[in-house]
């Protein structure tokens, strides 16, 4: 190189690094080349094309969430605004056993799979043609991808509200396999859908091994949060045994009042259960859920606000019980007449969710839908709202662990090589962000707002929000798994660690 050249790309001077390995911050200048991240430390004399001030923000991986329902959503910079606006930069999508692929159905789509995409975008017949579209051109996001237990049953069995036989187990082995061939980076179930629910543990274990053998992941969108809860979370343990598979609890919650503080029961549970096995769990951090609209979850929650209705649209965001009034209906019959639909459920207590967000092994994830019409705030605010309300206001952890669990905890967990951290070498996933402004703004009744206090956000190198001028702004991978190469262990957890909430 010649000394008339730029010695780096872009150089980030005078930040506070948190570099997502939950060491303390610690001031220094970030110099990147290309898509890596050249040097940490002092670089005030040195060239570079790019030169950027970070005095007062904090410079911190780009957040991973790896609960995302984006398999849609990927393909375009607008649709990937709410997760590129609050700082991720890596989604892992197909979650919740609805994946995108491999599925070309016929007709309408049964629950939940119509809460990710028009029946019209289900378009990929196996999932190599999925991935192929992945990497056909540059995403807005870095992307790896689950294969949905779902997606396999709508798409292999007649009657898919009832257990699988030996030839149908069969086929969708053989789809798992191809999802892994193709580089998947594991299998997610939903048994508690109507999809899934048919489904023993048997069938689960069959095919958590044939991700297992190709050193995939078991992500488990458990059979029950209600009042079943902790049969659920033993029988996801069971087939992380039997299947060897590493696995992910998702969206970890103990939901309906009758069940408030139970958290601290599968706390201890965890630790029993999965005191032999490799696992993580995920959360998001909010006291409501979502998903589509079923008169059990209903039942269970203080109230229930409508995402989305396909003949109803015109009552998105309002409560149920308010288009019961108005309607004059029964709450049975309003339901019926709004569907097909999702919804928004307050079914949780804060004090649970604290103490799930503040467990060492559980990692950040939105579970965002970004096709609801009146998505529930998670999908645009989770990660400010992790950092600003959970982490510096009401201080259930430092920003550093904050930051480790939406960076280098999930890249470890999910083997995603070169992510999760501010170090010489990895790719240049950065995200800027002002410690004392950062802050979720998206509500229940307005959620479609960008958090405050996100200032830069860079994917592999280059500025991926605010949208540059004159730039696509997309400049994300598809991320194949990697099996073994990669460790899946998360690194120095204190497994006796429980949060005192
Ligand atoms: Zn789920």
């Amino acid at each position: 190189m010649s000394a008339s050249q730029p010695t780096f790309d872009l150089v980030i001077r005078h930040g506070m690094v948190v570099d997502g390995s939950g060491r303390p911050p610690y001031r220094a200048d970030v110099g990147v080349r290309g898509d890596r991240i050249a040097t940490v430390g002092r670089l005030d004399l040195a060239e570079s094309v790019v030169s950027l001030d970070a005095g007062g923000l904090v410079v911190a991986p780009g957040f991973i969430d790896v609960h995302a329902h984006d398999d849609e959503a990927v393909f375009q910079w607008a649709t990937c605004q709410p997760k590129l606006s609050q700082g991720v930069t890596s989604v892992v999508v197909g979650n919740c056993g609805i994946s995108l692929a491999p599925l070309s159905p016929k007709g309408e789509l049964p629950a939940p799979l119509n809460s990710l995409a028009d029946p019209g975008r289900f378009r990929f017949a196996t999932f190599s043609k999925y991935v192929d579209a992945l990497q056909a051109d540059p995403l807005p996001v870095n992307v790896a991808a689950l294969v949905g237990h779902g997606t396999l049953r709508v798409r292999n069995m007649e009657d898919f509200s009832q257990a699988a036989t030996a030839a149908e187990i069969q086929a969708m082995v053989q789809d798992v396999q191809a999802a892994m061939a193709a580089g998947a980076v594991g299998l997610s179930c939903g048994l508690a859908y109507p999809i899934n629910r048919g489904a023993d543990t048997d069938e689960v274990v069959a095919l958590a091994q044939a991700a297992a053998a190709h050193h995939g992941l078991l992500c488990m969108h458990i059979r029950n949060e209600f009042d079943g809860v902790a049969d659920a979370v033993r029988e996801a343990f069971q087939c992380a045994r039997r299947s060897r598979a590493f696995l992910v609890l998702s969206h970890q919650k103990v939901a309906g009042q009758a069940n408030f503080g139970r958290s601290l029961e599968l706390m201890d549970l965890y630790l029993r259960e999965g005191a032999d096995i490799p696992f993580a769990i995920d959360a998001y951090p909010y006291a409501a859920g979502s998903t589509m609209l079923d008169p059990f979850y209903v039942a269970n929650s203080r109230q229930v606000l409508l995402a989305w209705s396909k003949p109803h649209p015109e009552m998105n965001g309002r409560s149920l019980d308010q288009i019961s009034a108005e309607w004059g209906c029964a709450q049975a019959d309003t339901i019926r007449r709004l569907q097909p639909a999702g919804a928004i459920y307050f079914d949780m207590d804060e004090a649970d969710v604290s103490r799930f967000l503040s467990w060492n092994r559980c990692m950040v994830g939105s579970d965002g839908l970004p096709h609801d019409e009146h998505p529930h705030p998670r999908l645009y605010g989770a990660f400010a709202r992790v950092l600003g309300e959970y982490a510096r206001d009401r201080g259930l952890f430092s920003l550093a662990e904050a930051v480790r669990k939406m960076t280098s905890l999930s890249a470890s967990v999910f083997g995603l090589v070169g992510r999760g951290l501010v170090q010489e070498g990895c790719f240049a996933d950065l995200v800027l962000f002002d410690p004392t402004r950062v802050q979720d703004r998206a509500t229940y009744t307005n959620p479609r707002q960008e958090s405050g206090g996100i200032e830069r956000v860079f994917v592999n190198g280059r500025q991926a929000w605010p949208l540059p001028p004159d730039q696509s702004g997309c400049w994300g991978r598809f991320l194949a798994g990697r099996g073994m190469l990669t460790p899946r262990h998360p690194e120095k957890v204190e497994d006796s660690v429980r949060p005192e909430i």
